[in-house]
């Protein structure tokens, strides 16, 4: 008789430009097997580095990688030197982040022609994530052709939101033309932070309100009620919102108008100058938080008024959403900065404590991996950081639509 095995593995995908992570997960427990980024793809010098978990062996191997089909062939060869390969019947699917999935895709989706033409038709709205999240889809797809490959879009914990919270005031016949609406970004984290707060609390998603404060190097806050998104501060575009590592969030937008009239750039100048040099690096020419706070205790001005803007900005979004909300459960930091800037956390609640909101300091300092309460014990909002894991996410409702435990 020969040994049946239940495919209960998942390969998570997340293709960029020139990169493509991974992580494959056993969803019996949903532990890692195996992690992996390569970088530089299309590059003379391209790498990539694999971890087997089980081993907790490194190997990086370097040399040019043409596109993103190397770069999987490759990714491919050293998860089968662990013994892991993509040819195993253990593997249930491929689980795709896909950036933009506009008002069409609410649910993780099994992917075929007809949504690879869906995905296609939304890159005017997604010019630098869509593209390479094609392609990682068709080359996986070629690689496996038997396979079921699962999209799971950032927008689509979003597609909740009613309409008084996704449009702009604008006429509603041309934002309908160009599909111009706020459709949010890192809805998956914000769908895994937000019941991973309610679990902390002993209570079930549909029973609490929650405000999650995604705070990476992108960053958006959103509204959670009873488990449903309400409103999220990323909108067409991930350019709307919070102050970012070298992303504007809000501005006027005439902003734009004066730029180009007045200061003679371009469109595409613009683009560049708003996502790629502004947010804390525009400030003070650091994006990173950990320098900020660095240059911040050395009385560096220029950092400290980043910090000060950035702070502001978010607790504007906190205060708002509080509003929309009504009530509010727990307040939950996550992302590289919200997981680790205790200073962010601190000052982002400041003076907050007629709303209920305060931050206990001892708590707050303290450093840890594991989701933790950082309010005080008898506080009427729980405080919370969360740490978010997108990938697993990613798995999980990639399992759930594909996996059979058989
Ligand atoms: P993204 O996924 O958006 O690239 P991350 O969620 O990994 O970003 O967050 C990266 C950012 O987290 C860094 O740019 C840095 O500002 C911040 N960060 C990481 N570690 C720390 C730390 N120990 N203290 C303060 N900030 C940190």
């Amino acid at each position: 008789m020969t040994e049946h095995r239940a495919a209960t593995r998942v390969l998570v995908l997340n293709s960029g430009s020139s990169s493509l992570k991974y992580q494959l997960l056993d969803m019996r427990d949903a532990g890692r097997l195996a992690v992996g980024l390569v970088e530089r793809i299309g590059e003379q010098t391209s790498r990539l580095r694999h971890t087997c978990v089980a081993t907790g062996g490194t190997r990086e191997l370097n040399g040019p990688m043409a596109d993103h089909d190397a770069a999987l062939k490759a990714v491919a060869g050293e998860l089968a030197r662990d013994g892991l390969g993509l040819d195993s019947p253990e593997l249930a699917a491929i689980g795709h982040r896909v950036v933009h999935g506009g008002m069409f895709f609410t649910e993780p989706t099994v992917v075929d022609d007809a949504v690879l033409t869906e995905i296609e038709r939304l890159i005017p709205v997604a010019p630098l994530h869509n593209p390479a999240n094609l392609t990682g889809l068709r080359t996986a797809m070629a690689l496996r052709p038997d396979l079921p490959q699962v999209a799971v879009f950032d927008t689509a914990f979003h597609t909740t939101m009613p309409e008084s919270a996704a449009r702009y005031a604008i006429d509603t016949k041309i934002a309908d033309r160009h599909r111009v609406r706020r459709y949010g970004f890192h809805g998956t984290s914000h769908a895994y932070v937000s019941r991973e707060t309610a679990r902390l609390l002993g209570k079930a998603p549909d029973e609490v309100n929650v405000i999650v404060l995604h705070l990476g190097n992108g960053a958006s806050a959103s509204a959670v009620r009873g488990g449903r998104c309400v409103d999220t501060s990323m909108g067409l575009t991930p350019l709307e919102g919070l102050v970012m590592g070298t992303r504007s969030g809000d501005l006027d937008p005439a902003v734009i108008f004066h730029l180009q009239r007045v200061g003679g750039m371009s469109t595409d100048e613009i683009d560049t100058l708003l996502n790629k040099r502004s947010g804390l690096f525009g400030l003070c020419g650091d994006n990173d938080m950990r320098e900020i706070r660095r240059r911040i205790d050395e009385g560096d001005e220029a950092a400290q008024l980043a910090f000060d803007i950035y702070i502001h900005r978010l607790k504007k979004y906190i205060g708002a959403y509080y509003a929309v909300l009504g009530s509010v459960d727990a307040v939950a930091f996550t992302a590289g900065v919200g997981e680790n800037a205790a200073p962010v956390r601190e000052a982002a609640l400041a003076g907050l404590e007629g709303l209920g909101l305060a931050v206990d300091p001892a708590r707050n300092a303290v450093r840890g991996d594991g989701a933790r309460i950082i309010s005080p014990r008898d506080a009427r909002v729980a405080v919370a950081v969360v740490p978010t894991d997108e990938e697993l996410e990613i798995a999980t409702q990639t399992f759930a639509l594909v996996g059979k435990d058989d």
